[in-house]
């Protein structure tokens, strides 16, 4: 058994932090970086990109979720949506021309199935008729509760080979306790239909510190996860920031656990996976050896962008759909976060980009240092930031959870579930009180 102790300091993990899928965050995205500076970035791309999908409906809404989606019961507003979407397609693809060579394409939502399979096909098409498509690796986030045998035969036939599922617990009381109720042998069937169907790297998206829930229940789901042969699992901390998620009201706020044990089912969880021969990837993603994120972990290229941990190395991540996020060297765009605003704008041949920021040589600097925190776990910081930050710095070091050497901070093993708390010592724009973040573990 792999011996790993986490010391628990809550001093050092009072601050709320942002997750730290960007840098700057999208805290500070603001209107004047819109559809003019997204077009500009758009001429500019050549060479190699990823593109990312927003659908942002579900068939059911869960109480938890943090995502922008809403109720797809309405048939007429989701085909408009798609038509947008469509739009959008042919307006970035003319824009970007046969330059950009498209590596990645990523569905994700909301919940790309609670869309038709034949809806997802002309999707597809769509960005085959007006991208230059590289051979690119397909992925798609999928709700269980409404996988059919259609979807997989179309996953299929579209070569999708990655796919992410929403399971967060296997435990009936606290699937209803978060409003998110599916059969674990719903999730067991939906496993041998995807890997039926050509799924070779499958996801599990599992969570901590739901109301009611002890380690039991965390140890019981992750083996689950486990012995459904998971190549990927992500374990995070259930946020609960109702001031800012209106629908996690209907969570029982009292039954939430404290964080002390949310820290335990953290470390635990942890060296469960571990033990269970799974390699770490960043703070709370976990793959099999053999799986490219985990390989990716280990040879140093992990990256982080709007989707997580990812071993995706293109510099130019192009964002479609509502809310989604382009991402640019120099700059971050995010769309009409409003689905009606979004149709409105491309009803009108208009880019929907709507709020970003520039990242001056400064921020790109500050990015990477916060990137490689998260990611290696060490940093070339360099005499000026480390001398800038050492009073930040010093409760960390002085309880063995970071080294700072010669202008090189490493994260020691113990420093890991504060990872970003640590990242965010360089984070400029962070004040205090900032309640639009959760708790860093
Ligand atoms: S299925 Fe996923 S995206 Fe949809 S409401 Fe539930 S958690 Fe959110």
């Amino acid at each position: 058994m792999t011996m790993l102790a986490w010391p628990y300091h809550p001093d050092l993990l009072a601050r709320p932090v942002p997750r730290y899928t960007s840098f700057p965050t999208a805290a500070e995205f603001a209107p004047d970086v819109g559809a003019l500076a997204l077009g500009e970035a758009l001429d500019a791309t050549s060479g190699d990109i990823s593109l990312y999908l927003h659908i942002p409906y579900c068939q059911q809404i869960c109480w938890y979720c943090g995502c922008n989606t809403g109720a797809a019961n309405r048939g007429a507003r989701l085909t408009s949506y798609l038509e947008a979407l469509t739009r959008e397609i042919a307006l970035v693809g003319a824009r970007l021309g046969r330059r950009a060579r498209v590596r990645r394409i990523a569905f994700g939502g909301g919940s790309p199935n609670a869309i038709s399979p034949t809806q997802f096909v002309r999707l597809v098409d769509a960005i085959t008729l007006h991208f230059t498509l590289a051979d690119p690796v397909l992925s798609i986030e999928l709700d269980p509760r409404t996988m059919t045998p259609d979807w997989a035969h179309v996953l299929r036939g579209v070569g999708v080979t990655r796919a992410s599922l929403g399971v967060q617990t296997f435990a009936p009381h606290l699937q209803a306790a978060i409003g998110r109720v599916q059969p674990g042998q719903v999730i067991e069937e939906v496993t041998d239909t995807l890997r039926a169907s050509g799924i070779t790297s499958l996801n599990y998206d599992l969570m901590y510190g739901l109301p009611g829930q002890e380690w039991a229940d965390v140890e019981a789901s992750l083996a689950r996860t486990v012995a459904l042969g998971a190549d990927r699992i992500a374990l995070f901390g259930y946020a609960h920031v109702p001031h800012l998620l209106p629908r996690q009201r209907r969570i029982d706020a009292t039954a939430l656990p404290g964080q002390e044990a949310r820290f335990a089912m953290a470390a635990r969880g942890y060296r469960l996976l571990v033990d269970a021969g799974y390699r770490p990837v960043g703070f709370d993603h976990f793959a099999l050896p053999g799986d490219s994120l985990a390989q990716a972990a280990l040879s140093g290229r992990l990256h982080r962008n709007f989707q997580g941990f990812t071993e995706d190395a293109s510099p130019v991540l192009v964002g479609l759909g509502a809310s989604s996020i382009s991402c640019f060297p120099d700059r971050l765009v995010q769309n009409e976060k409003n689905a009606g605003r979004y149709r409105m704008v491309l009803s009108q041949d208009r880019l929907a980009g709507a709020l970003g920021v520039v990242r001056g040589a400064g921020d790109q600097h500050l990015g990477r240092v916060i990137e490689q925190i998260l990611c290696q776990g060490s940093a070339p910081i360099g005499a000026a930031l480390a001398s800038a930050h050492a009073t930040a710095l010093a409760p960390f070091i002085a309880r063995g959870l970071v080294d700072v050497d010669a202008g090189h901070l490493t994260v020691l093993p113990g420093g890991l579930p504060y990872a970003r708390s640590i990242a965010a010592i360089f984070d400029p724009y962070r004040g205090d009180g900032a309640r639009r973040f959760s708790s860093a573990v």
